[in-house]
């Protein structure tokens, strides 16, 4: 795409943001916008990084990997939010600073030992499947606290919060449901572990952002809206 185009979407996005902020009294400070960059070539990212973006998340570790390579020389702010299978954690543990995906005990163990020294513990999110839907990942709301549990205990990640993604939904009334229900969900887990830095939701694509904003979100991850539609299947 255009560099052009990509400045003036995340312009406009970013000005989606400040207004939706104004509208439900949050502060735009809170708020880190996700580039979701699966599927498009580097120079895409070049280009909304010269407009200021710093975070972009992939999905496909792979494809990440070569970005990461062709970009090494951006200050580039790393997100993995596709599903991970267990033999490919290292890649993650070593290469990113932050996983929106884990969902369950065994990926977190590895990537906990596989975290390098070197580095500052990898920031993660539990993934929740928020509405019971079978096709999806996420762990379920019932074993959420006993999950979080054992993740705090590992020292190379630092458990930060919850991530869904939600069924779609035909309005921003019927779309805050999930995410009011996320919210909640994190609530709980800060009253069960105090000690714990859990300031994060990270909820809302491009066609939820604003209903996700209204109810906490602190991560949204826009991919459409800044790079156009993704013209070849996920
Ligand atoms: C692709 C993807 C997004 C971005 O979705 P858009 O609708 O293109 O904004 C956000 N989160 C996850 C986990 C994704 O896979």
């Amino acid at each position: 795409m255009r560099k052009e185009t990509i400045v003036e979407n995340l312009n406009a996005v970013g000005e989606r943001i400040v207004t939706c902020c104004n509208n439900c009294d949050r502060d735009p400070a809170e708020i880190t916008l996700l580039a979701v960059s699966k599927t498009r070539p580097a120079e895409d990212l070049r280009s909304a990084y010269t407009a200021g973006q710093r975070h972009f998340g992939e999905n496909y570790l792979q494809e990440a990997l070569e970005k990461q390579d062709a970009l090494s020389d951006l200050d580039i702010r790393w997100h993995f939010i596709g599903p991970l299978q267990s033999n490919k954690s290292r890649a993650v543990a070593e290469r990113f600073q932050w996983i929106h995906t884990v969902d369950r005990l065994k990926i977190a163990q590895r990537l906990s030992s596989q975290r390098p020294d070197t580095l500052a513990p990898l920031n993660i999110c539990l993934q929740v499947n928020i509405d019971n839907e079978q096709s999806k990942s996420g762990i379920a709301p019932q074993e959420l606290e006993g999950l979080a549990r054992e993740v705090v205990q590992l020292p190379g990640l630092r458990l930060r919060g919850l991530m869904a993604i939600p069924a779609a939904r035909p309005n921003r009334q019927a779309q805050r449901k999930p995410f009011i229900e996320l919210a909640r969900l994190l609530q709980s887990l800060r009253e069960a572990f105090p000690e714990e830095q859990l300031d994060t939701l990270s909820m809302g694509m491009s066609a939820d952002m604003e209903a996700a904003i209204t109810c906490g979100a602190t991560i949204v991850r826009i991919g459409t809206d800044i790079f156009g539609v993704r013209n070849y299947p996920e």
